[in-house]
């Protein structure tokens, strides 16, 4: 870490906890305009089905369920499609809480939802299409496979042997982090994703069963959608970076995803065009979600898949004015502290922000 970004970091954390700690927060959150703040993350902590995934994916249930139960004494705590119509209809009420999970990973039903059931909180889940609905190996995970079974050096040797001598090769990458950043940015899709399929099966892996051991099953997916606290969302057919696509294959990609969604729920109030805000399977989050990861064209094939909003990965809250394809989402794993989610929730750092100071991004 920077040493900037270290002071910001210190400065943040001050801010919050004097915020949080002095009860000054009720204050800023009673004069502070309504709004949405939508949290996210991607599983609740479960050795048996999530172990192998980075730490920043994976939040406690303990941790969570303080978070949650935090929040909801001054919020409403809604799915993101309900948070958003409120905003538009103009009864906020009290302001809200969206919590919000990626991927489409099986703890989202079998941990997940007993949580939010005891909290009285509710959650939106965006499904991959192509591993939940199709069941195909996302690039990522096929990636995180193989360096969990060769090691980074190795594995990257073996992806730059099968890519040859092309743009985003990872020859003489050592480091995970920085083997997942070239794939992803620098490489070709098509090849990258053909090159590291053909490496797992040959290293004897099964992909399928990878599909299996992180994802919903599709049936799975169906209850989850059917539970009570749950809306579901899209994310894609096969979570690519969609800046690095042309708008026919962000098409693909967006539409695809709705389509793989729709036919396995097999409703037709699925991303079948405009619908009321808060019907399952109109919101949308890109794939990695940071502004780079998308591009101008993005947000009109989103809405023309049917999506009525779509949320990045940048820190914020939302208003009524803030443009429904570009809504702002906060992280939450187990290095997040209540005292800034807090504060963000109660529009402590946007006041700051209106005064031109972003202790955040
Ligand atoms: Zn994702």
């Amino acid at each position: 870490m920077g040493l900037k970004h270290r002071i910001k970091a210190g400065l943040r954390g001050l801010y919050a906890r004097t915020l949080w700690g002095s009860g000054v927060h009720r204050v800023v959150g009673r004069l502070s305009r309504p709004r949405l703040l939508v949290l996210y993350g991607h599983c609740v902590d479960q050795p048996a089905t999530n172990g192998a995934l980075d730490a920043d994916m994976k939040i406690s249930s303990g941790r969570l369920e303080a978070i949650l139960e935090a929040l909801g004494k001054s919020h409403d705590l809604v799915t993101l499609g309900e948070g958003l119509a409120r905003l538009r209809a103009g009864k906020v009420g009290r302001s809200m809480v969206a919590l919000t999970m990626d991927d489409g990973y099986r703890d989202n039903l079998h941990d997940l939802v007993p949580l939010l059931e005891r909290t009285g909180a509710k959650a939106t889940v965006f499904l991959e299409g192509g591993a939940v609905a199709a069941r195909s190996l996302p690039w990522l995970h096929a990636l995180g496979w193989l360096v969990g079974q060769l090691g980074p050096a190795e594995a990257a040797v073996r992806v730059a042997a099968r890519l040859g001598d092309v743009p985003g090769s990872p020859a003489g990458i050592t480091e995970a982090g920085a083997l997942k950043r070239t794939l992803k940015y620098d490489a070709d899709p098509a090849r990258r994703d053909a090159a590291l399929l053909a490496l797992v099966e040959e290293a004897g892996g099964d992909p399928s069963e990878i599909v299996a051991a992180l994802y919903l099953s599709r049936e799975e997916a169906r209850e989850l959608a059917a539970a009570g606290p749950i809306e579901v969302g899209g994310h894609t057919a096969h979570h690519p970076v969609l800046s690095r696509l042309d708008v026919t294959g962000q098409q693909r990609e967006v539409a695809g995803g709705a389509a793989l969604l729709r036919e396995l729920f097999a409703e037709d109030d699925l991303a079948a065009g405009p619908a009321p805000l808060g019907t399952s399977g109109h919101v949308f989050a890109y794939p990695y979600g940071r502004r780079w990861d998308f591009d101008e064209q993005s947000p009109g094939v989103v809405q023309s898949a049917g999506y009525a909003c779509a949320v990045t990965t940048h820190a914020g809250v939302n208003h009524v004015s803030t443009d429904p394809y570009r809504l702002k989402r906060w992280p939450i794993h187990d290095g997040t502290a209540l005292h800034e989610v807090g504060t963000e929730a109660a529009g402590g750092f946007e006041l700051l922000r209106r005064l031109g100071i972003d202790l955040v991004e």
